[in-house]
């Protein structure tokens, strides 16, 4: 991946960030922005209804492999995003990466390395990667 862009967003994010400038206030800001961004998508479904969101539980044969698992599992929603959705998620998880690269900022963290080692993690362990 080119990290020219992610260079850039991180410092435009440290240049812009002034009025949330303490841990605190950027820490409870990503977690409000996580809340819009999981309204955006219920009010896809619960609003515009441009998509359906039917959760029930799995059905999982017995006798399966972990490997064939995910031809059996669903993820519970029909339909398609219509652009104004698509474009309130995606308004919603630019904001909610603004303040994770706030948080990377105030701990001097490099969101580049994260992502390089998290995409590395997953080539490595592939299914053993996530908990
Ligand atoms: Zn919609």
């Amino acid at each position: 991946m080119d990290n020219s862009i992610l260079h850039k967003f991180q410092n435009s994010v440290s240049e812009v960030l002034i009025r949330h400038k303490s841990i605190l206030d950027i820490i409870s800001k990503y977690q409000e922005s996580c809340a819009r961004v999981n309204r955006s998508i219920i009010k896809a479904a619960t609003s515009c209804g441009c998509i359906h969101i039917n959760a029930k539980a799995q059905e999982i044969p017995k006798d399966i492999s972990y490997d064939e698992l995910k031809d059996f599992l669903e993820n519970h929603i029909s339909g398609d995003l219509c652009d104004i959705c698509k474009d309130k998620i995606n308004e919603e998880m630019g904001n909610h990466l603004f303040y994770l690269v706030a948080i990377c900022n105030s701990l001097d963290l490099d969101i580049h390395e994260i992502l390089t080692k998290q995409c590395k993690n997953i080539n490595t362990l592939g299914k053993y990667s996530l908990y």
